[in-house]
């Protein structure tokens, strides 16, 4: 995950809601068994909850990504994470489904 760009915003609803199902699906597969792990690939949420050292493919295959998950969008430039479930959810999002239906939206 080296030198990989992760963006921390206020995220809307649509898309925690999204990060909270994607951790229930990962928690279900397993972990890798690691004492720091604790991250969630949205794209893969099947391969469970990984550390660092074992996210190399999953976190490769969201940076290949080149649509948002949530829309037929562009995804923006990085990743997005999300606090979810007790995990952190890692995703690729629009900038229009990040911030929609959030609380501070006018
Ligand atoms: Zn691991
Ligand atoms: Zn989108």
């Amino acid at each position: 995950m080296a030198g990989e760009r992760i963006t921390a915003v206020r995220l809307g609803s649509r898309i925690r809601a999204r990060a909270e199902a994607a951790a229930v699906e990962a928690f279900t597969a397993g972990t890798c068994g690691h004492p720091d792990n604790g991250f969630v690939s949205a794209l893969d949420p099947a391969a469970g909850v990984w550390c660092p050292g074992c996210g190399d493919d999953p976190v490769r295959d969201l940076l290949l990504t080149y649509w948002c998950l949530m829309c037929e969008h562009p995804a923006r430039a990085g990743l997005t994470q999300a606090e979810a479930g007790g995990a952190l959810v890692l995703l690729r999002t629009c900038g229009c489904c990040l911030t929609a239906d959030s609380p501070n939206s006018p």
